[in-house]
């Protein structure tokens, strides 16, 4: 047993509401006190993990240093934390199933017939604890992932019931995340939905004991006054939480709320000041840019913002690192063509060409690279975008007509982006990708060298193809570059075209290292090069006029 302490994170009357923010808000200003605070999300859902889950579900799959696909919401606490997350942040149902019938198949439970009650609860509290064993912690921050009153959480609701009653007082508390609706027609706040969210919880044994109440217009004193009364919970034990224009204004919010002093008095821990100052720092330039540069997202899910959060983010503090504000256009691959494509983006200062898997879209894909390439644009691709940058340059500048990824096409006789050869015997899809933080080393004179200031990096990959290194030679010959090798296996990790004043594609998603303490740097000098590319075009047309 440690000391460590626990707060549970649990969400009532509808979902979105914004539990891991509201979590990873909480836990920066704890951390801003000296507290070594950690979050952890528990997803109710069945699947292993979210790695074979579509975008369009739940949005973004984000990958940690150790190679675990995870919730996008592990990417808002790293990136508000600054620490790096692990598996050991993100566990399901089908995760806890999988190790409790594995024990059952081993005779672990000697005899003993297997139930939700006691041996998945006592799962999912191991869990839990895992992370407070480690000692590397003062406060575990657990997220419960859906709605009060699904039925596939109650197992997690039991959990936090029994964990709180073995942790005993001032160790572990509920924090509950709240709907305060507003009805226009009557021109009220409702508290109903409220009430009986708190009391569905009770329902399961567990009361809540502070309330974080989402709302679009401030909560009056006595309507604060009333939710403490009927939910038993002290008056100042009711947060308030409005919405705000960014998530990164939701910890000062929360501190103004006084959030962090009602958490650490119910844990019995000293409240101080907490330092807040960098952040604030990041949000004074975030919030004032100087000027602004438009990049094109060209992705297949973008219809859905979940999709791409962690570039979208990563803008933000590239931007704010800038002083520029980043407007994204996304641009749906599927429906540029070479007859649109000028119309689309002529206009814009940079393009970035998305991740992502299979087929569809990916003729848009090449297209883009096409114009970018030609017209001088600033480029970054990641991962499916490197591949495609990689396909067209074969097509386009070496006359390579079929040259293809295997991924669209297994018959192509040329295939400059193939299966890697450890991939080639896996059969099962969950899991088995190039997963987490690998090394690679940067060409001496390249661009992403001097971006980097580093001779070796480690980038976090998620994909099953690669750059043919059998087309390397013919590539470089013809001007583009491998300037990012995996010290061990020789695979190409970046490619660049020097002649080009910014094209760089990369095999790995920076987006997952971008943080508001230390911005992504491909991404601020991607913004960079923009804002010079702009500035540049700028001069040509007040040239002509
Ligand atoms: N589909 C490609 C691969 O598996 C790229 C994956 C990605 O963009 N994350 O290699």
């Amino acid at each position: 047993m440690t000391n460590t302490k626990y707060i549970f994170v649990t969400g009532g009357v509808t979902s979105s509401l914004g539990k891991g923010i509201i979590a990873a808000s909480l836990a920066k200003l704890l951390q801003s006190q000296g507290y070594r605070v950690t979050i952890q999300k528990l997803d109710p859902y069945i699947n292993v993990d979210p790695g074979t889950l579509n975008p369009y579900e739940h949005g973004e799959c984000y990958v940690t240093e150790d190679g675990a696909e995870t919730d996008l919401d592990l990417g808002h606490y790293e990136r508000f934390l600054n620490t790096p997350t692990s598996q050991a942040n993100n566990v399901t149902t089908g995760r806890i199933y999988q190790s409790v019938i594995r024990k059952e198949r081993k005779g672990k439970f000697l005899g003993k017939t297997v139930q939700v009650v006691p041996h998945i609860t006592d799962e999912i509290k191991h869990r839990i604890q895992l992370l407070g064993n480690s000692g590397d912690y003062d406060i575990v921050i657990t997220e419960i992932g859906g709605t009060v009153g699904d039925i596939e959480s109650l197992p997690y609701i039991e959990a936090v019931r029994q964990l709180r009653w073995d942790l005993g007082e001032n160790n572990g508390i509920v924090v509950h995340l709240t709907l305060v609706p507003y009805l226009s027609a009557a021109g009220e706040l409702k508290t109903k939905p409220t009430q009986h969210s708190v009391k569905t919880l009770m329902e399961s044994g567990v009361q809540a004991d502070i309330l974080v109440c989402r709302t679009e217009h401030h909560l009056p004193e006595d309507l604060k006054r009333k939710l403490a009364l009927f939910c038993n919970v002290t008056q100042e034990s009711v947060i308030e939480s409005i919405d705000a224009s960014t998530i990164y204004d939701v910890p000062n919010l929360m501190l103004k709320e006084g959030l962090d002093k009602v958490v650490l008095k119910k844990l019995n821990l000293k409240c101080t000041e907490p330092d807040v100052a960098k952040w604030n720092e990041f949000l004074k330039r975030h919030k004032n840019p100087k000027t602004e540069v438009t990049i094109g997202l060209i992705g297949k899910y973008v219809e859905l913002q979940d999709s791409y959060k962690s570039i979208l983010e990563a803008f933000i503090h590239a931007g704010a690192a800038n002083e520029v504000k980043v407007n994204i256009e996304s641009i749906h691959s599927e429906y540029l063509n070479s007859d649109n494509i000028e119309v689309k983006l002529a206009h814009l200062d940079g393009v970035l060409v998305a991740p992502g898997f299979g087929e569809r879209g990916i003729e848009g894909k090449i297209d883009a690279v096409r114009f970018v390439r030609e017209n001088n644009i600033p480029f970054l691709g990641i991962c499916l975008g490197m591949q495609m940058a990689v396909i067209e340059f074969a097509r386009n500048v070496l006359g390579i007509k079929d040259a293809d990824s295997t991924e669209m096409n297994t018959a192509t006789k040329n295939a400059v982006i193939d299966l890697m050869e450890e991939q080639k015997s896996i059969t099962d899809k969950g899991g088995t990708m190039r997963l987490g933080a690998w090394a690679c080393d940067l060409k001496l004179g390249s661009l992403v060298r001097d971006i980097y200031k580093a001779e070796t990096i480690k980038e976090r990959h998620r994909h099953r193809y690669e750059f043919n290194g059998n087309y390397k030679a013919q590539m470089e010959a013809a001007g583009m570059i491998a300037t990012g090798l995996n010290p061990d296996t020789g695979l190409v990790e970046i490619i660049e075209i020097p002649e080009h004043p910014w094209f760089v594609g990369v095999q790995y998603h920076p987006e997952y290292k971008s943080t508001v303490a230390n911005p992504h740097p491909l991404f601020v000098a991607f913004v960079a090069a923009a804002l010079k590319y702009k500035s540049k075009q700028k001069g040509v047309s007040m040239a002509r006029n």
